[in-house]
């Protein structure tokens, strides 16, 4: 494969310490393969430092944010340079919860986008059209603004891009495999066009919308789709069939 599967798990606003302590049991069972996959959990920052000591070494660790300044006067934020400082070196920047409910603009999830790379982070960069938008037709516009918040951007092997249409997340309803792989193509082909054709070849376009361990199986048959970002079932054992299904 041309591309290494990534599956991410982002925990959004849930959590314990009782429940680290008990899923990471499931989460550190044997996986045959398992190198064969990038996983990475994204737990509530206050966790971040427990899920590194409790998880395997083989699967990675992500902040589910971060702010563009290095440090100041920024109450209630956190930096990349602290996240490094803890040894994560991953960050999931403009999840659709934060465009939508903390009304993050394009152009700050492109400013943090940037400081994440230039402190040497890796970047799960979401993006996705609301309901109306792809009744409207406006799919295909609306993902390419967003990518506009990137551009000047070198080194892209730093990113994954998370295709998650906002009408398919925590609502059960799943894109169907051809509506995903349709906008992947696009976006891979908008790579090919704007960025270089090996930028397009390389980088990992994950989907992300109500991911399960029955509906993974038909997603991950798409050429375009190299694996998922998952929500709802970050938090259960199925994770781990979301997982095997894409080796
Ligand atoms: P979901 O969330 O799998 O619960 O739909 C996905 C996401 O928000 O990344």
């Amino acid at each position: 494969m041309l591309r290494k599967p990534f599956v991410g798990g982002n925990w959004k606003c849930n959590g314990s310490r009782k429940f680290i302590n008990s899923i990471t049991n499931t989460f550190n069972s044997e996986i045959p393969n398992i190198k064969k996959v990038d996983v990475c959990l994204a737990p509530p920052n206050i966790y971040l430092e427990r899920l590194q000591n409790k998880l395997r070494p083989d699967w990675l660790i992500s902040a589910q944010n971060c702010y563009k300044e290095p440090k100041g006067a920024y109450t209630g934020e956190i930096s990349c340079e602290m996240l490094k400082d803890m040894n994560i070196d991953w960050v999931i920047l403009g999840h659709s919860e934060r465009r939508h409910k903390f009304n993050e603009s394009s152009k700050l999830i492109g400013e943090k986008t940037k400081m994440a790379i230039s402190k040497d982070m890796n970047v799960i960069f979401c993006l996705g059209e609301k309901l109306e938008q792809r009744q409207n037709g406006e799919t295909k516009r609306v993902v390419v603004d967003q990518l506009q918040s990137l551009s000047g951007i070198k080194d892209w092997s730093k990113i994954v891009l998370a295709y998650e249409p906002v009408w398919a997340i925590g609502t059960g309803v799943v894109a169907k495999p051809y509506q995903a792989e349709e906008v992947h193509s696009f976006l891979r082909q908008w790579f090919a066009e704007n960025v270089s054709k090996s930028v397009s070849d390389q980088l990992r376009i994950i989907y992300g919308g109500s991911v399960s361990p029955n509906n993974s199986v038909e997603l991950i048959e798409k050429p375009n789709v190299d694996g998922f970002l998952v929500g709802g079932y970050s938090l259960k054992p199925g994770f781990i069939d979301i997982i095997k299904n894409v080796i």
